[in-house]
C-alpha cells in the first residue's frame, strides 16, 4: 500500500500545500502477491488501484501528478468540511466535461463511488451550485458510511468509526496488501479531524502507520472547547495507546510551527514519527 500525502494543510491550503488530500495506491504486483497469500480475495482484478481519501481545497492539482482523474476507483471522505471535500466540485467538472474523456462526450457515466457522511450527496450538489431537481448521480455514486461497516474497494477495505468533531466525522481504517512486505497485510489508520476519543484509538489499534491530524498546539489552544482537533501531544497519545508502528502528523494550518507539534508528539510517543510533507510518499 502506498500513501501519497498530497495535501497536508489543515483548515485551508497553505502557501506550500493543498488542504487535506491523500491518495492510497495499490500497485498490480501487490494485488497479485496479496491474492497468492490470501490477503486479497481471488476475484479482485490484478491492476493498479487508486483511492482518494479526502479531497480538500487544492488537492485536485497534485492528484493529477500521480493518476488520471478518469482512473480513480473511489473517493472516501472523512467529513464534509471544505478543507476535506471542496475539490469534489472540480473533479465533477473534469469527469463530466473533459473534451475527450468526460461523460458529456462519451455518454458513459463514470458512477465514481464517493463515500461520506449522511448528507454527502446534498452537500456536494449544493457546493457546486446544482439547481433544484439536478443531481450528480451520473458522475458520482454517493454512498454513506455506517459505523464499523467496512467497505471493499478492490484490494482495500475501509472501515469508518465516528470521531469527536463538530460535524459528522469519521476516522478511517484502511486494510490492504503491503508493498513493503509483499504478500503480507498492512493497516493504514487515518484520524480525519477529531479531538482525542476512544474510537480514534480503536481506529488506530496496531496500525502500521497512523496518519494523525495535529491542528492544535498545547497551551495556545487550551481554551478552545473540546471536540475539535488533536494537538501534537494528543496525536502522540493516540499513537502510544494504539501501539502503532509509525506516526505521521498532518493537517497543520499555516499559523502553526510544525517543529512544536512534532516535539509534542515525540514527548508522548517513543516510536518513529514525522511530519507529512506536501506531495510526499509513505509505503506500508
Ligand atoms: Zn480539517
Ligand atoms: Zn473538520
Amino acid at each position: 500500500m502506498i500513501l501519497r500525502t498530497l495535501g497536508v494543510a489543515g483548515s485551508a491550503p497553505r502557501p506550500d500545500s493543498p488542504a487535506s488530500t491523500y491518495l492510497v495506491q495499490v500497485p498490480a504486483d501487490a494485488v497479485a502477491a496479496g491474492i497468492a497469500s490470501g490477503v486479497v480475495p481471488p476475484d479482485v482484478a490484478v491492476r493498479d488501484w487508486n483511492v482518494v481519501v479526502d479531497l480538500g481545497s487544492g488537492g485536485l492539482g497534485y492528484l493529477q501528478r500521480h493518476v488520471s482523474l478518469h482512473a480513480l476507483d473511489a473517493v472516501a471522505l472523512s467529513h464534509l468540511h471544505p478543507d476535506h471535500c471542496a475539490d469534489l466540485s472540480g473533479l465533477y467538472v473534469h469527469l463530466k466535461y473533459h473534451p475527450e474523456l468526460g461523460y458529456a462526450s462519451t455518454g458513459v457515466p463514470p458512477h465514481l463511488p464517493v463515500y461520506g457522511p449522511a448528507d454527502v450527496a446534498e452537500r456536494a450538489g449544493a457546493m457546486y451550485g446544482l439547481h433544484p431537481g439536478e443531481s450528480m448521480h451520473e458522475i458520482y455514486d454517493f454512498r454513506t458510511w455506517t459505523d464499523g461497516a467496512g467497505v471493499r474497494i478492490g484490494p482495500l477495505v475501509i472501515t469508518p468509526r465516528p470521531v469527536f468533531h463538530p460535524v459528522e466525522a469519521y476516522g478511517l481504517r484502511v486494510d490492504g496488501p503491503s508493498t513493503l512486505r509483499p504478500g503480507a497485510a498492512a493497516v493504514l489508520a487515518y484520524t480525519g479531524d477529531t479531538d482525542y476519543c476512544d474510537t480514534v484509538v480503536e481506529v488506530a489499534r496496531d496500525a502500521d502507520l497512523l496518519l494523525a491530524e495535529a491542528a492544535f498546539v498545547q497551551g495556545r489552544d487550551d481554551a478552545v472547547e473540546a471536540g475539535i482537533h488533536l494537538t501534537g501531544a494528543r496525536a502522540g497519545r493516540v499513537a502510544r495507546e494504539a501501539h502503532v508502528s509509525r506516526l505521521v502528523l498532518t493537517h497543520l494550518p499555516s499559523w502553526t510551527d510544525p517543529a512544536v507539534v512534532l516535539a509534542e508528539a515525540r514527548a508522548e510517543y517513543a516510536g518513529p514519527s514525522c511530519l507529512a510533507t506536501p506531495d510526499g510518499c509513505k509505503e506500508l
